[in-house]
């Protein structure tokens, strides 16, 4: 992480007050949480509309931190303490990530796209952790304040960061990549999340692949090639960078070849490599985002001979394709984190297909934020539903309405329900689970569907 002198400090980014006095003090690290501040940190707090973090500036200099960074236009700063008052603290947080990434040696790996990066990010960190020094993002720190957090806690000697940049809007990504300056960047794929506020799938697309803006020279762009959207819009490109696809199809410079799943992982083989690879998580959607991650670390020079090593230890963040067992043998898949048709259509079509399970029940509820076209788009994942492979689905929410209507064209009505309360769910739920019973729990963050899933257990 960071570690330098208020002077140092002083002169990546423009301080506003006289801290010469204070000049010799050292910070290590940087928090925005005054309850999670570590020794030496340095606290930088945010002026919301509704809470100022500037309350609890001398907090957290009592419990540790070295200094704190204080916004010009808040009143009464402690100027006894360790201040540095800025414009703006949240600019200045991220003027000093970019002077300290600047100074850095560190490769960069950028990951953008709808769904997957969190995924991707986990599976490149520890493919390329084989050979290198590796550090990546927390969790889904992956926004305008999580990123350069991450930069900032970059060590000196690591060789390689892979960093996961997201979106609500044009313009964010382009900001976040210029401020990580990647060598290589992966799309995921374009989905429908967001379309509230982009409007388009191409909105979307655009939005994503200013991921290319902060490419450095001669750089890489891996992408998801069975996705006409990006193959249409980068046929035109004409920078420095190298193209590389991923996906399904046999057009893409890698695909996947005799897939095969059980409920612990897939197994594949790929086109440029004659090694069968075992991936222990679950879908062929996490397949594809494997061959993302084994293009970006085949570019760092890990051999593909080696990558089983990566794949084998690892784990992937909470409720994202989590395999669980309920208090009657039941196998519950916990994906609760979260959902857009995309994920919601390749978790539907993971469980119609695994194999060992008599009975397959869906649990799904609303996916939000998809603009006006929402009701068309859960009526359209419950019809995609294969009828003939699974026996139950119960919806929940106001949305989830449509899915089940939309089931109803593939299922038998009396095995097609709707909720908009959890318990009445939870018990018809129980009714049906045994041994022979696998349950996919799957909606957006904002519906709590691990409830359901806790439930069972
Ligand atoms: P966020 O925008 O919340 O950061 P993310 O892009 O980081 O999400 P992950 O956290 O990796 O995505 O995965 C979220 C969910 O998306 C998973 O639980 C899974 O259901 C689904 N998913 C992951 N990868 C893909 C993919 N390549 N195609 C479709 N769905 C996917
Ligand atoms: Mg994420």
């Amino acid at each position: 992480m960071i570690k330098k002198t208020l002077q140092e400090i002083a002169q990546m980014i423009k301080i506003e007050n006289d801290v010469s006095s204070f000049y010799d003090t050292v910070i290590q690290g940087v928090s925005i949480d005054s309850r999670k501040i570590g020794q030496g940190n340095l606290f930088v707090p945010f002026k919301g509309e509704n809470s100022d973090g500037h309350r609890f500036v001398e907090d957290a200099i009592g419990k540790g931190a070295a200094a704190a960074f204080w916004q010009k236009d808040v009143p009464n700063p402690p100027l006894h303490l360790p201040i540095l008052i800025v414009e703006d603290t949240l600019t200045a947080l991220q003027e000093l990530a970019r002077s300290y990434r600047d100074e850095l040696k560190v490769k960069v790996a950028g990951i953008t796209g709808s769904n997957g990066k969190t995924t991707t990010k986990d599976m490149t960190a520890n493919l390329l952790s084989l050979q290198y020094k590796v550090q990546k993002t927390e969790g889904n720190y992956n926004n305008h304040i999580g990123l350069p957090l991450t930069i900032l806690a970059l060590e000196e000697d690591t060789e390689i960061a892979v960093l996961e940049m997201g979106m609500s809007g044009r313009g964010e990504i382009d900001f976040l990549t210029k401020l990580a300056r990647p060598e290589a960047v992966i799309i995921t794929n374009i989905g429908e999340s967001h379309l509230q506020d982009l409007g388009s799938r191409e909105g979307i697309a655009e939005a994503k692949l200013e991921i290319v803006n902060g490419l450095q020279e001669n750089g890489l762009v891996i992408y998801y090639g069975d996705e006409p959207l990006l193959d249409g819009k980068l046929k035109s490109y004409n920078g420095s960078a190298s193209l590389r696809t991923f996906g399904r199809t046999g057009k893409n410079d890698i695909y996947p070849m005799d897939i095969e799943q059980n409920d612990s992982g897939s197994m594949f083989r790929i086109n440029v490599s004659s090694e069968k690879f075992y991936l222990p998580v679950l879908g062929t959607h996490n397949v594809l985002n494997a061959l993302a991650a084994m293009i970006a670390a085949s570019h760092f020079g890990v051999p593909y001979e080696k990558m089983n090593e990566g794949f084998a230890s690892l784990k992937l963040t909470n409720m994202r394709m989590e395999l669980l067992e309920g208090k009657n043998g039941e196998k519950i898949i916990n994906d609760a984190y979260n959902a857009s048709p995309t994920s919601m259509n390749a978790a539907v079509e993971l469980i119609a297909n695994l194999p060992g399970y008599k009975k397959k029940i869906l649990v799904l509820g609303d996916m939000l934020e998809l603009g006006p076209q929402e009701e068309d788009f859960h009526y359209s994942t419950g019809k995609s539903v294969d009828g003939e492979k699974v026996d139950y689905v119960f919806t929940f929410g106001q949305l989830g309405k449509f899915i089940a209507q939309g089931a109803k064209e593939t299922l038998p009505h009396e095995r097609v329900a709707a909720f908009t309360d959890k318990q009445p769910l939870i018990e018809e739920l129980k009714k049906h689970v045994d041994q022979e019973t696998i349950v996919l729990v799957k909606a957006s963050r904002g519906m709590k569907l691990e409830d359901v899933v806790t439930a069972l257990q």
